[in-house]
């Protein structure tokens, strides 16, 4: 899996999708809100553009928070009873808890590259959509897995598909076409593309990879491309060989009796298989440009997955730890996120150790890893000694 497609395209006069803010330095308190937002949801006064199914974890608004990028649950139940809420104010937007106002807001507008259609009538938007600054699309919306007892329990790549907001399959041609309108239009810095694993021994690599190579020619954008461990790992150079920046081999989970459970595929793959995928793609891309999805929030063991994380980042693989965001349409879609608590308390076991080790989300080219809008992670990296000891979340001290 990977990041990706469809969100809703309600128009907010007042926001834009075209580049990001100034941002002001990070500092721990955002990185607690952010966190706490990504954990409880965000009630809505105003419209807020947010994606609504896609492959892997998904169902978010998407805004900036004091200039940095933000997805956060807005459309799930439990998001209706959060204690934040985002309001309209005189000149802008504000992040509110109890009548106190906590940080400054503006919600992401609607792309004006959503008004195009390809030559052949396809509406831009059903191509690939606008991920803050980052723009992204399913290249091929089906998965192997969908529908059968292998379906990731996390997943919505079907949901888009069935409810008409996106086409099965983009070619090169049209996500080129896109990419070029999106950089000029929208000031989009970068590609994700991922795709549904298909049923051949690359798993849908090398076609991600093709188009990836047709988005960067067009529009000079890097991409991140985002597939399963294929059966032969020289897959992973031939991607490389296509001038594809960086690289997502997505295990989701280290604890594999959760992996079991929530991706029974992936987890006949085997966890080994993803270290060994990672030790080729590291050796291909360079340290930094690999990435893997980590998903908190799943039942898991937290000593297993700051291990994982640790071992991936011995490697150079940056481990992008993310609270599920259950899904409507999902097999997890009755499941709340998890506790803010509990993800700041992971952040804060494995920040340190990547900043001790040189890698960060600033050294990512492309991707999810690069956007960090999911994650409060890489806000912690600016406020953690570079020591790689284990810190736990303050707040929770009072
Ligand atoms: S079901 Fe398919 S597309 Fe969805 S996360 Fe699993 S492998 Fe990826």
């Amino acid at each position: 899996m990977g990041e990706s497609s469809a969100r809703g395209v309600t128009h907010h006069p007042g926001g834009n999708g075209r580049g990001r803010p100034a941002r002001p330095g990070a500092d721990a308190s955002l990185a607690r809100l952010i966190t706490e937002l990504q954990g409880r949801g965000l009630r809505v006064e105003v419209p807020l553009e947010s994606r609504q199914g896609g492959a892997g974890p998904a169902d978010a608004g998407m805004l900036w928070i004091d200039g940095f990028a933000a997805t956060v649950p807005t459309g799930a139940e439990y998001a209706r009873t959060s204690p934040y809420v985002l309001r309209a104010e005189d000149d802008g937007w504000g992040i509110y808890a109890g009548g106190e106002r906590l940080a400054s807001a503006q919600p992401f507008g609607r792309p004006r590259f959503y008004d195009l259609t390809t030559s052949g009538g396809v509406p831009y938007w059903q191509i690939a959509l606008l991920h803050l600054d980052s723009l992204a699309s399913t290249v091929i919306q089906t998965c192997a897995y969908w529908g059968n007892s292998d379906q990731c329990t996390f997943c919505g790549i079907g949901v888009t598909l069935a409810n008409g907001r996106t086409i099965a399959k983009k070619t090169p041609e049209m996500l080129a076409e896109v990419a070029v309108a999106a950089k000029e239009l929208d000031g989009a810095v970068d590609a994700t593309l991922t795709t549904g694993t298909t049923a051949t021994p690359d798993k849908g690599a090398l076609y991600v990879a093709r188009c990836a190579a047709a988005v960067h020619e067009a529009s000079g954008l890097p991409v991140e491309v985002q597939f399963e461990p294929p059966r032969d790992l020289a897959v992973i150079e031939q991607v490389a060989d296509l001038g594809v920046s960086s690289v997502g081999i997505h295990v989701e989970t280290f604890d594999p009796q959760v992996l079991a459970r929530v991706a029974p595929a992936k987890a006949r793959t085997g966890i080994e298989a993803y270290f060994r995928a990672w030790e080729r793609a590291v050796a291909a891309f360079g340290a930094d440009q690999v990435s893997t999805y980590v998903i908190l929030g799943m039942g898991e063991d937290p000593d297993l997955i700051v291990e994982g994380c640790r071992r991936a980042i011995d490697m150079g693989v940056y481990p992008f730890v993310v609270p599920l965001r259950p899904t409507v349409g999902s097999l997890m879609e009755h499941l709340t996120a998890p506790s803010p608590d509990y993800c700041e308390t992971i952040y804060r076991r494995v920040v340190p150790y990547l900043a001790a080790r040189g890698l960060g989300a600033r050294g990512v080219a492309a991707g999810c890893a690069r956007c960090q809008a999911c994650s409060a992670m890489s806000l912690l990296e600016g406020s953690t000694d570079a020591d790689g000891r284990t810190h736990l979340p303050l707040v929770s001290n009072r």
